[in-house]
């Protein structure tokens, strides 16, 4: 073991731009090719958002880059699981939710049959709405095949792009024809995000979680931004907040405060809930989620505290509404909280009540422990005497004869923090080890609420000079 070879090197900690939050959604009936489409948009575009994997990969959602551009796609197909069922007015949900949330709507048709109901259904939502809209003919895998595919211009359309998400034809055109019709981006340009002071939080949570009340306790009523424009809701309105010696900005609090009028199905309400989430939380630092205390944790709640930890965030779970709740009921919610949501045991939980003002104080501290977590860097000497200590008292255990070298450790970077761990052998390094010196980072330095990777490198050996 030696410390000789790191350099110490000082960065700055940087505050990092976040993507823009520009939302394509691709939308078709069932078995039109929409997993394929997204899959080959995404492809090898897809924007690397951390080295290490997370703990989901929703697979109807990714970030991608493209000519230039940042974007996310959501299948939003992948949000029916029930769309196979051609009795279910699945297109029609579909559709309602992209029209409410996209920026850009993606219709999928199959160039191998005529119009269907389901299509013309599409297409009638959808020439109602004021977004704007590309129609691809899938399966157009051949000459001969794209030749067919015009007997869907009887819908009525100026514009098909013929198509073969199976063999990649006319993603060239489809890629243009996206990148021309997306709003201009700014990622995260505003002036204000540049202030390394502020914490970039998203308030995000199921519907009637108590979300706009809890922007407006920490905002204040009086400056709330409320932008009931049609055309324009979707555009993001921050609000930038100081409290207690905190600077704020609040992701997408216009977002926040508009109440789903599309539909009144639950459930569609409930997915555009967590499309909302998946934009804030890609362009927020924390995370707040915020769970009806009187319900309990639901899988949204997971799914969107996974999406968080999946984008390495920091994240504070809020148990909110507890005006409602005795203190054993509440500590019952609270144990149920840690098991549903076990897959993140770091994140602190924290009572509160919008509605009565309490425990506002709490999370706002909360908060700047979160922030100095999530900034914090640790010296590399500091770092590796304790990493001495932990491989001590711990070695790596054997794997195939001989055990992996681990030479040094080096936190590469903050906000969010990465570790680097530099070996002969990573590769040889157990998970269960890797997850005990990940473990021992958090106990030792103190990480609560802020994910922390750890990642292992090769160094090889005669690279280490004498040793
Ligand atoms: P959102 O959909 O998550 O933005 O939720 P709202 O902020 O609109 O709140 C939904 C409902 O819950 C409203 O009727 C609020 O008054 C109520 N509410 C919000 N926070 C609390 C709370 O802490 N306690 C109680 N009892 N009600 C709350």
């Amino acid at each position: 073991m030696t410390t000789d070879n790191t350099e110490d090197r000082e960065i700055e900690v940087v505050h990092e731009p976040r993507p823009p939050r520009t939302l394509v959604a691709v939308v078709g009936r069932p078995n039109v090719g929409k997993s394929t489409i997204f899959n080959r948009l995404v492809g090898r575009r897809e924007a690397i958002v951390h080295d290490e994997p997370g703990v989901t990969r929703d697979r109807h959602y990714a970030l991608v880059q493209s000519l230039g551009h940042t974007y996310t796609v959501v299948d939003t197909g992948g949000f029916d699981p029930e769309s196979d069922d051609p009795m279910r007015q699945g297109i029609a949900r579909q559709v309602q939710i992209a029209v409410s949330e996209a920026d850009l709507v993606v219709c999928v048709l199959d160039a191998m049959q005529g119009p269907t109901d389901a299509d013309r259904q599409a297409v009638k939502l959808l020439r109602k709405s004021s977004r704007p809209v590309i129609y691809v003919a899938n399966k157009a895998d051949s000459a001969r095949s794209e030749l067919e595919s015009s007997e869907l211009y009887r819908l009525g359309l100026d514009r098909i792009l013929p198509v073969s998400a199976l063999h990649g034809r006319g993603f060239n055109a489809l890629e243009d024809a996206i990148v021309k019709l997306l709003p201009p981006q700014t990622a995260d340009l505003a002036p204000e995000a540049a202030d390394p002071a502020l914490l970039r939080v998203a308030i995000v949570g199921r519907p009637n979680a108590g979300k706009s009340s809890m922007v407006n306790r920490l905002a204040g009523e009086d400056r709330m931004l409320v932008d009931d424009r049609p055309g324009t809701t979707r555009d993001p309105v921050d609000t930038i907040v100081e409290r207690d010696g905190l600077k704020l900005l609040l992701i997408d609090t216009a977002g926040i405060r508009r109440k789903s009028k599309v539909t009144k199905e639950n459930d569609t309400v409930e997915v555009i809930s967590v499309l909302r989430a998946m934009r804030s939380i890609d362009a927020c630092d924390v995370v707040v989620l915020l769970c009806d205390a009187t319900i309990g944790v639901a899988e949204q709640d997971a799914k969107i505290l996974g999406l968080a930890v999946d984008r390495a965030r920091g994240a504070i779970i809020a148990l909110n509404k507890i005006d409602q709740l005795d203190s054993s009921t509440y500590k019952k919610l609270e144990q149920d909280t840690r098991d549903k949501l076990s897959f993140a045991p770091w994140v602190p939980i924290v009572r509160t009540s919008a509605l009565k003002g309490r425990g506002v104080g709490t999370l706002l501290r909360k908060l700047a422990e979160v922030q100095a977590n999530f900034r914090k860097r640790i010296p590399t000497g500091e770092l590796n005497r304790f990493f001495e200590k932990v491989l001590a008292t711990h070695p790596p255990p054997t794997s195939g004869g001989s055990a992996p070298r681990l030479f040094y450790i080096t936190q590469a970077e903050a906000s969010p923090p990465l570790f680097v761990v530099m070996s002969n052998a990573p590769a040889a390094v157990h998970f269960s080890y890797q997850r005990y010196v990940t473990n021992q980072i958090r106990k030792h330095f103190g990480f609560e609420g802020v994910p922390v990777r750890v990642a292992y490198r090769e160094k090889r050996k005669h690279k280490l000079g004498q040793r």
